[in-house]
């Protein structure tokens, strides 16, 4: 049994005074990810800080027209938001094709960023795992990796980011307000995650001490041109093999603007902007959205049981822009 102590934060302050004078505290925000941890016994917080209460349950209006959603806003009242479902409907869309109604009910957004790898072996306290035990090898590379990852691996860690809601926060380019000891900050959605590298038992750059308190949305929202596509082994309750955000700006039928966001084939959600550039100022058309899709992929590489996974991404990034292109022209 792992004994551990338990805190409520009354205020941000205080929740990163508790984080910073203990480096076995953990923060607990919807508990759907990490009481799984604890109870597989891949976490083993000496004392959980309850920020459940904290007054980050708000969805407001940025000075620069865009929205700000608090870091303990769940879910389902992120993708069912009036405002989300009419200008960010690419992130309510994302959302909804994540977990189960109940889960979603639960989870924050903060909580959505930080959830951890499905990577099987990391789960599997028996067998070697570099991200849940540094320095211990990875059971995937020569063992079962067909969820694992075609772009941006390295030779210490294999595993992919999970999250639906990351991959519409990576096109739409979302900004992450964090606050630690030593002040706030903002991160950059796409300098939030990281790549395993080295060092595969750190998945962003959040500090130790540091809480997520905010996201924010840009005004730009794409709500005419969106689509989100998560393939996966069941219809529900199942993680993508590969999913694609697409958003696209268009001037009749030329796109102006092009955003691709690729989640379950790397790390972190993965995107290119020299291949999403390929399209900009060109037709909407299959032949063009092919050749972006080679270009997203042409670093991709397999493992013994995940190859399927390129091809599959490929078809997958047609058919988003596609569907995308066409909004607003179908019968
Ligand atoms: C069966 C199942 C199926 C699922 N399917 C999907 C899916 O298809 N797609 C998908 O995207 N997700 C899926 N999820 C994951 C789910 O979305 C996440 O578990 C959830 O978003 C995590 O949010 P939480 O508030 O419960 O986080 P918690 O479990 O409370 O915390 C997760 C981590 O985040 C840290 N944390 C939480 N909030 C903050 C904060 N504000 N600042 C700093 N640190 C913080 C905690 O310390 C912890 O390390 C699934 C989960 C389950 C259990
Ligand atoms: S892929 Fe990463 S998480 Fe999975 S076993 Fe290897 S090191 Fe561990």
């Amino acid at each position: 049994m792992n004994i551990f102590s338990y805190v409520r934060a009354g205020d941000v302050a205080g929740a990163v005074r508790e984080i910073s004078g203990n480096s076995a505290a953990h923060f607990i925000a919807g508990g759907t990810n990490l009481i799984d941890l604890m109870k597989e016994d891949v976490t083993r917080p000496a004392r959980l800080i309850d920020i459940a209460r904290l007054p980050l349950t708000r969805i407001e209006e940025t000075r620069d027209g865009g929205l700000r959603l608090g870091a303990l806003v769940t879910n389902a009242e992120t993708a069912y938001h009036p405002q989300i479902e009419k200008r960010y409907p690419l992130l309510s869309r994302a959302i909804l094709s994540g977990a189960s109604p109940q889960l979603r009910n639960m989870a924050t957004n903060g909580g959505n960023l930080l959830q951890r790898t499905r990577c099987y072996y990391f789960y599997d306290g028996a067998t070697p795992c570099n991200k849940r035990q540094p320095g211990t090898g990875c059971s995937a590379i020569e063992g079962f990796n067909r969820i694992h990852a075609v772009l941006g691996a390295s030779d210490q860690c294999i595993a992919v980011h999970p999250s639906d809601m990351c991959v519409a926060l990576a096109a739409l380019e979302a900004v992450v307000h964090v606050t630690g000891k030593n002040g706030s900050r903002t991160i950059l959605f796409a300098d939030f995650h990281r790549l395993p590298g080295g060092t595969p038992e750190i998945d962003c750059n959040l500090g130790r001490d540091e809480i997520i308190t905010s996201i924010d949305l840009p005004s730009k929202g794409f709500a005419e041109h969106y689509a989100y596509l998560k393939l996966r082994d069941r219809k529900s309750y199942a993680f993508a093999l590969v999913s694609v955000a697409a958003a696209l700006e268009m001037s009749g039928p030329i796109i102006t603007e092009t955003r691709l966001a690729l989640g379950g084939v790397a790390h972190k959600p993965w995107r290119d902007a020299q291949a999403e550039a390929l399209l900009n100022g060109k037709a909407a058309s299959t032949d063009n959205f092919q050749i972006v899709a080679e270009a997203i992929m042409r670093d991709a590489k397999g493992f013994t049981h995940n190859t399927f996974k390129i091809e599959l991404a490929k078809r997958a990034i047609v058919r988003a822009l596609k569907h995308a292109a066409q909004m607003g022209t179908r019968q």
